[in-house]
């Protein structure tokens, strides 16, 4: 997005909002090279960043893909479809007001797995054991022991919480049932 005052592109976002007809984002932007403010008006499919693949592969974001990602999580768990959709309203708004024009597809795992989280425990573990891949099952079951914890102890202290940094393990799942064949995020590591 170029600067109208010196017209270079570098530019930072301040502040994104939805417009009223939901088809447009209004941003205030700074410039980074003169650091005057302007506003730009961008078209919600235009606006929404590439996400960026393990591999290094672009691809367009793709709400559907996490629309069905957060089913298979939920699945035969009392999570509405409302609710899933609002899953992804909040995710894709995330994304949005990052106001760049790529981002990981980390990101909208690591967001997905928020959501969850704050959901259906169920649900999130096996979003998480699939994303996350984790590295063997001690490191599974020590997550569930914590959420189990976290849940039926809520006036206990909690131990700390792990950080979401996403793990490097390789392995894939544990569980047989889990969401194996798809990964919100686009990241399939194949
Ligand atoms: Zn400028």
């Amino acid at each position: 997005m170029k600067c109208p005052f010196c017209r270079q592109s570098n530019s930072h976002v301040i502040d994104s909002r939805l417009g009223k007809d939901g088809e447009m984002i209004r941003r205030r932007r700074e410039c980074m090279v003169c650091s005057r403010r302007f506003t730009t008006y961008e078209r919600v499919e235009e606006a929404m960043p590439m996400v960026v693949k393990k591999d290094g592969r672009r691809e367009a974001f793709d709400r559907l893909k996490i629309i069905n990602g957060l089913k298979r999580a939920c699945q035969k768990r009392p999570v509405s479809m409302d609710a899933i959709e609002a899953m992804a309203d909040r995710i894709e708004r995330g994304i949005q007001e990052r106001g760049e024009k790529e981002v990981p597809g980390s990101i909208i795992g690591e967001a997905a797995m928020r959501e969850l989280h704050d959901t259906d425990a169920v649900a999130y573990v096996r979003f998480a054991s699939v994303y996350r891949s984790f590295k063997d099952l001690n490191e599974f079951m020590a997550e569930l022991e914590d959420l189990l914890n976290q849940r039926t102890n809520r006036a206990a202290p909690t131990p700390p919480r792990k950080t979401g940094a996403p793990r490097k393990a390789r392995r894939k799942s544990v569980r047989a049932d889990s969401p194996a064949t798809s990964d919100p995020s686009g990241g399939g590591s194949a």
